[in-house]
């Protein structure tokens, strides 16, 4: 397999309030541990900075406009309750799309298999016109407008194994039945969103987990719904949401999976990419707030998407 790895220093200069979760220190650790000679095959490249004419894919201008306005010249702002923005996030937040829409030409144009992207800030809780969760822009559904504009895709799935519902993937295309978006989650947590009967035009397919569940609850929903999900709607190309904060270690939650999961699960979308669309796996960094966690996690989910 040749896997493609996007990451930018820039990415370390997104800034949050202090004792915020999601910050720098997240992609030192993912950085630092795929520094490991195991990963020397890694195929590594910094993005380019998306233009408007990705961003509006998913969001309208008002919206764009809005983020890009409220960047201050110096110190944090607020744009929600917890999600704020620094004099350099506009410049990670475009690049980071800018390496999801990469990433879908990469897979596409068979640059590479499978690409894991390690940027900052998150996309899965940006919903058409808000900013929330710690999220700007929809990295993920932008990837996936993309991958239809540029590259004739007919369907595409997303498939979110953040701890959190991804409530802005589920907006963006709640009525297009062109894009599957599937989440296991913990319910009840942040943002609320998530139960089993949101099933949008029949291509939203959520599977809620209590707290407390484990590991055999997880790969059960995993397999009974997201995966089933998958082959009967024999997608293009499959995105990956890739949140690690269902780790047991994490902070913001209580679902207790670890590194075995992530692989397990990596191998099992990589298993269905093969047999449906030509390998193309493209997975975005989401969420995941214990550096320890987080770090071995992605260095399982990246190992897996290397050896296949
Ligand atoms: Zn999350």
């Amino acid at each position: 397999m040749v896997t493609r790895l996007y990451s930018h220093p820039l990415f370390l200069e997104h800034l949050t309030p202090p004792g915020h979760p999601e910050r720098p220190d997240r992609l030192r650790a993912i950085e630092k541990v795929l520094s490991d000679d195991r990963f020397d095959r890694l195929d590594r490249h910094q993005p380019e900075p998306a233009g408007r004419e990705h961003l509006v894919l998913a969001h309208p201008e008002s919206h764009v406009d809005k983020v890009m306005n409220a960047i201050p010249d110096e110190g944090i702002v607020r744009v929600d309750a917890d999600t704020s923005v620094s004099p350099m996030s506009g410049e990670a937040a475009l690049l980071g799309v800018g390496a999801a829409v990469a990433a879908v030409d990469d897979v596409f144009e068979k640059r590479a298999d499978n690409v894991f992207v390690a940027a900052r800030p998150p996309g899965h809780h940006a919903e058409k016109v808000t900013a929330m969760g710690f999220c700007l822009f929809n990295n993920a559904a932008i990837a996936a407008r993309h991958a239809q504009k540029r590259h004739g895709a007919d369907r595409v799935a997303i498939i979110d194994w953040d701890v959190h519902h991804g409530n802005g993937t589920q907006d963006i295309f709640w009525d297009d039945p062109s894009v599957l978006y599937c989440s296991t989650h913990q319910m009840p947590l942040y943002p609320g969103t998530g139960a089993k009967d949101e099933t949008g035009a029949g291509n939203i397919v959520n599977a809620p987990l209590s707290a407390g569940s484990g590991s055999d609850t997880f790969r059960d929903a995993f397999r009974d719904r997201v995966m089933r999900s998958i082959v009967d709607f024999h997608p293009d190309l499959i995105i990956i949401s890739a949140g690690f904060d269902a780790h047991h270690r994490d902070p913001l939650a209580e679902i207790n999976l670890d590194e075995a999961d992530f692989d397990w699960a990596t191998a099992e979308l990589m298993e269905l990419a093969n047999r449906l669309c030509n390998d193309r796996l493209v997975s975005l960094l989401e969420g995941g707030y214990d550096l320890r966690g987080l770090s071995s996690s992605v260095g399982a989910h990246v190992g897996r998407l290397m050896r296949g």
